[in-house]
């Protein structure tokens, strides 16, 4: 199995309820490895363009300014399939329909505010480290 890195979130709702450390236990008792993490507030024309892809759905403003409310922390997480792996321990986007056990299961409160992000493919993990995070941060 491949070893890959993927880009999550931890989203404003769980920074705001002290959930970081819960979350990354999550992660980590996974068999994730959390190698970047940091804690930044995002402007509102930040978030519009890590979300460009959603630039026409009709909750793109409210979830642009949801990710701009607060602080959020975003991390690079590795492992054997981390794409897939994170986003089976995020569990589904609606929490109403995440599985047992998953973070969103657990957290999340709404549809939008469902507590973190995980990329969705390699391209776009690639993407979204290349956004948030340097080289010089990702020492492995
Ligand atoms: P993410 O991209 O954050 O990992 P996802 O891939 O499960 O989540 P997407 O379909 O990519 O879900 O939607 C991106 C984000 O937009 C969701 O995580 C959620 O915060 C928000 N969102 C999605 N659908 C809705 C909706 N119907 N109403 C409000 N916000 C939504
Ligand atoms: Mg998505």
């Amino acid at each position: 199995m491949a070893i890959e890195r993927t880009f999550s979130i931890i989203k404003p709702d769980a920074t705001r309820r002290n959930l970081i450390g819960k979350i990354n236990a999550k992660f980590e008792e996974a068999g994730l490895r959390i190698v970047a993490q940091k804690r930044i507030h995002m402007t509102k024309a930040q978030a519009g363009v890590f979300y460009g892809v959603h630039a026409e759905r009709p909750f793109f403003d409210e979830l642009c300014e949801f990710m701009c409310s607060e602080p959020i922390v975003v991390q690079v997480l590795e492992g054997e399939n981390a794409i897939s792996k994170n986003r089976e321990v995020m569990g589904a986007t609606n929490p109403a329909d995440a599985a047992e056990g998953t973070i969103r299961f657990e957290f999340a409160k709404s549809v939008g505010e469902n507590s973190v992000h995980g990329s969705d493919a390699p391209e776009t993990a690639a993407e979204e480290i290349a956004y948030f995070f340097s080289g010089l941060e990702l020492v492995g």
